[in-house]
């Protein structure tokens, strides 16, 4: 019998288990897909990063004849070669996790997981699994909707799987993974259409991020096609797909190479048997866990995106190490927990953008307008001094109470992926207006905006 028995060598699993391990206790993960890294190694983060790598180098040797590199033309990119890397590399990460696991003592065990009592499973092979406390940590997985020859569609797994470029793509869907996946195929010479379910693209996101996103998309050729619902798909000459769908309440069909599902997630818990244990289910169909992981049966636990919470790769080995701390440390970490107030997160659009606390209208829900100031700075950054087109750049930094604490940062422009980080540290710590206006700037950088914001940027409604 195990002590612990983490189902899932994702992102949570993982730093769970090698955490609970480092104090000592018997560990074993079990892992069904044959790789281990999760969503974030396999099909999220990490091949997306090189995706956005690469289109960022397209759009750099675009600019390169505005910079003065006559002879930089249009040279072609070859998906294959780029896809084949970048699989060598996940290949080489998920032999990494493993030799982890070895060296830190988690016995690593292959299979598909489904309970049979609270404290047991049994692998697709029989074989029966105890352990005194069981971390449920298997992710979730794309949605593909019920519409006729919905299966012709890609979902972001599958976009991985691509070995060619398709020229003309449709992306369902506008939450960050569509969008950003959106960025990538425009960036390297597709042609693109959104389909939207509303005006908006984003919409958990402040309106300085998803107005300016969804207009400089528009201005560099990227199709919104707004109010829509796709219909069905159907199979067009070669390989091609059209997609039916009505948009405004008018009904149209307009042909693809690739159509991408991009329209949520849900949580991976139909192969756990969970009828077998009495864990419950929310309302939206994630494992109900209170602020300690802990789901209603004694001694079993969940977290990640299993559970529906800031569904993000450190939020999920945070939240592991946490409860591995609590379960199996010192005394110091009795009550060790994550705090998911102030998560920052960024978007890996064309240009990024990033956030972290509250968006203006949370901010006015919880402080009332009357308590707030907000300040805006829409500017263009100096690397747009030598281009003809200027990529735009808005910051917006939400303040609240008569100390002006900085309860919400919402960047938009190149850099701010890497901008958020350090300011997000500045929002746990609790800082103020005045804070930021004592730090000297940067110069000349887009981050000095946000240290040199005056009365004139202030917004009040
Ligand atoms: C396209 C895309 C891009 C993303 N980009 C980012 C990003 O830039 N930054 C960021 O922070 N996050 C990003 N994410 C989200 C991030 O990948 C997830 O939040 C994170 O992987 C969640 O970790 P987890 O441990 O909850 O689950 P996962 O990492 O999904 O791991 C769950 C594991 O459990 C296994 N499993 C499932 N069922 C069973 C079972 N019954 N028995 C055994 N094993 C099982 C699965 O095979 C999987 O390996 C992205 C996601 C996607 C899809």
């Amino acid at each position: 019998m195990y002590d612990y028995l983490v189902i899932g060598g994702g992102s949570g699993g993982l730093a769970s288990a090698r955490r609970a391990a480092s104090y000592g206790a018997n560990v074993g993960l079990i892992e069904g897909s044959g790789r281990l890294g999760g969503t974030c190694v396999n099909v999220g983060c990490v091949p997306k990063k090189v995706m956005w790598n690469t289109a960022s180098i397209a759009e750099a040797i675009h600019d390169a004849k505005e910079y003065g590199f006559p002879e930089v033309g249009s040279p072609t990119f070859d998906w294959l070669t780029l896809k084949n890397k970048r699989d060598a590399y996940i290949q080489r990460l998920n032999g990494i996790y493993e030799r982890n696991l070895l060296k830190d003592n988690v016995k690593y065990i292959t299979g598909m997981a489904s309970f049979i009592s609270n404290d047991s499973v049994t692998l697709d092979n029989g074989e029966v699994i105890s352990a005194k406390k069981i971390l449920i940590a298997v992710g979730g997985r794309p949605i593909i909707p019920n519409v006729p020859g919905g299966e012709l569609a890609i979902d972001s797994d599958k976009f991985f799987e691509l070995e060619h470029q398709p020229k003309r793509v449709a992306v369902v869907g506008t939450g960050y993974i569509g969008i950003e996946l959106a960025g990538i195929f425009h960036a390297l010479g597709s042609k693109v259409s959104i389909f939207a379910r509303t005006q908006e693209i984003l919409r958990s996101f402040d309106h300085i991020i998803k107005d300016t996103l969804k207009k400089e998309m528009l201005n560099i050729g990227i199709e919104i096609i707004t109010d829509s619902k796709v219909k069905f798909l159907a199979k067009s000459e070669g390989n091609a797909i059209n997609v039916n769908y009505v948009s405004n309440g008018n009904e149209d069909t307009a042909e693809y190479d690739a159509v991408l599902w991009a329209v949520g997630r849900e949580p991976l818990v139909q192969k756990l048997d969970l009828g077998n244990t009495g864990v419950t289910l929310n309302d939206k169909g994630y494992i109900h866990v209170n602020e300690y992981q802990e789901t209603v049966v004694p001694d079993v636990y969940a977290l990640g995106d299993v559970c529906g919470v800031e569904q993000l790769t450190p939020v999920a080995i945070a939240a592991g190490r946490r409860l591995s701390d609590r379960l199996f440390g010192p005394e110091q970490f009795k009550n060790s927990k994550l705090d998911y107030k102030d998560v920052p997160s960024v978007i890996f659009s064309h240009p990024t953008a990033g956030s972290v606390g509250l968006t203006e209208d949370q901010a006015k829900k919880e402080y009332g307008t009357e308590n707030l100031n907000v300040y805006v700075s829409e500017f263009s950054g100096m690397y747009n001094a030598m281009r003809t087109h200027k990529t735009p750049s808005a910051f917006k930094l939400v303040c609240a109470g008569p100390e002006e604490k900085v309860v919400g940062i919402h960047l938009i422009g190149p850099g701010s992926d890497e901008m958020l980080q350090g300011f997000a540290v500045a929002v746990k710590l609790g800082a103020t207006k005045a804070d930021f206006d004592s730090t000297v700037a940067i110069h000349p950088t887009s981050a000095e905006e946000l240290v040199t914001l005056t009365k004139a940027n202030l917004k009040k409604n």
